[in-house]
């Protein structure tokens, strides 16, 4: 589902610009433009859910597939190995979660410190 007043759903259709770092039939990702470390990138599922408070055993494969993805990602994207790299997998849910993006995503944030943020 596309929402034509979501942010996100717009930058994965390609109407807003993004700096892309991986895109398959469901997941999309690009670098966050305001990043909190060296690196700081979203995944996105292309399907249109507000937050993960929509989230039901329907996603699991869905959810699933981009927490699978992520390490690699993380590591093609500049993050150094676990255990003396490592990154930090985060997702704000709802205002009291600090979310201001309402297109489910999963922030993915590393590379050696200090960060900005975090
Ligand atoms: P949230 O607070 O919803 O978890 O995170 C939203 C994130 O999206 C923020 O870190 C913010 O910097 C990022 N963001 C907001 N608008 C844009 C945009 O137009 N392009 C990109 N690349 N990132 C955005
Ligand atoms: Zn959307």
């Amino acid at each position: 589902m596309h929402d034509p007043n979501c942010l996100f759903c717009k930058i994965i259709a390609g109407q807003i610009p993004s700096k892309k770092v991986y895109e398959d039939e469901g997941i999309f990702a690009f670098h966050d433009i305001h990043p909190w470390a060296p690196v700081h990138f979203l995944m996105l599922p292309k399907l249109h859910l507000p937050s993960m408070a929509q989230v039901t055993m329907e996603h699991a494969g869905l959810l699933g597939r981009m927490l699978a993805l992520a390490p690699q990602l993380a590591l093609e994207q500049g993050c150094n190995p676990y255990p003396a790299g490592g990154f930090r997998v985060m997702v704000n849910t709802g205002r009291d979660g600090g979310q201001e993006v309402h297109h489910l995503h999963i922030h993915v944030i590393g590379g050696p410190r200090p960060w900005l943020k975090g």
